[in-house]
């Protein structure tokens, strides 16, 4: 009993180290076909909600977000467009260094007062999923200009619906609709249609995925655990979902360096 005691905790630490070990890694080498840049990488895709103080999950303080935008400067990350990560993906076109993406889903007015101001300070730029139907129509969202201005400063802006229904519980009709009709909306008013597409509330299926592509996006967003890496399907692509909670730093840290093994053990889900 005692002897079996000693070596669950011997595993305990043996497992306590890789995790540790690799959690000093910042982007993970996998075995594969080389590219120009001589090792393929996986990529933590971030996502934000909220940027405020309210005590919801969904919203990260201020305070907070800053302190991860700051941990990611002095660590030397880059963020990156979608179409830098789509370019790799499909053609192994080369990444900068520790390459993040960077992402926002429902396009929340405090992305651009509170996260926007942030993120400039550290040379970073987001990719914002917004539901057009509550842009410039409701005050606790983005309105066209500012996701103009923010678009001239590299912003990227992709459609999260026209309405925020999950599409996988439409009518295939329906669902096109509001695919469409997000993606007409957000070409009327900035005068390119969205590459780019973010499943509200992460839902998707064959189906969806079928939809998205035929309506004309090069790729989506789920909110499925993990990194966007060259095994990833393009219209399902892995996010990391970052929350408040009562270790926030601690959890960003560990859901950011460590993804595919605490993912893989089954210690981080969403
Ligand atoms: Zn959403």
């Amino acid at each position: 009993m005692v002897r079996r005691h000693i070596i669950i905790k011997c595993m305990a630490a043996a497992a306590l180290f890789v995790l540790m070990a690799i959690s000093l890694v910042g982007s993970r080498t996998v075995a594969g076909p080389q590219f120009s840049q001589g090792q393929l990488v996986e990529v933590p895709v971030l996502n934000y909600h909220m940027v405020d103080n309210l005590a919801i999950p969904l919203s990260i303080s201020p305070e907070q977000f800053d302190e991860q935008m700051k941990y990611l400067s002095e660590n030397g990350y880059h963020s990156i467009t979608p179409d830098q990560l789509l370019d790799y993906l499909e053609y192994g076109r080369r990444l900068p260094e520790n390459a993040v993406l960077i992402t926002f889903d429902d396009g929340y007015l405090d992305n651009y007062t509170k996260a926007y101001p942030i993120l400039k300070k550290y040379g970073f730029t987001a990719t914002i999923f917004v539901v057009t139907g509550l842009v410039g129509n409701d005050p606790r969202f983005l309105t066209w200009n500012q996701i103009r201005e923010m678009r001239q400063n590299g912003f990227v802006f992709g459609s999260h619906t026209a309405n925020h229904v999950p599409i996988t519980q439409l009518g295939p009709e329906q669902a096109q609709k509001e695919l469409t009709e997000s993606s007409m909306v957000m070409e009327n008013q900035l005068g390119t249609k969205p590459a780019y597409f973010a499943y509200p509330t992460g839902a998707y299926n064959r189906q969806a995925e079928q939809l998205v592509r035929r309506v004309g996006y090069r790729a989506a967003f789920t909110i499925r655990y993990g990194r966007a890496g060259m095994e990833s399907d393009h219209f399902a692509i892995e996010r990391i979902p970052i929350f408040r909670s009562t270790k926030t730093f601690r959890s960003f840290y560990y859901r950011l360096t460590a993804a595919p093994i605490l993912e893989r053990l089954g210690i981080i889900r969403n």
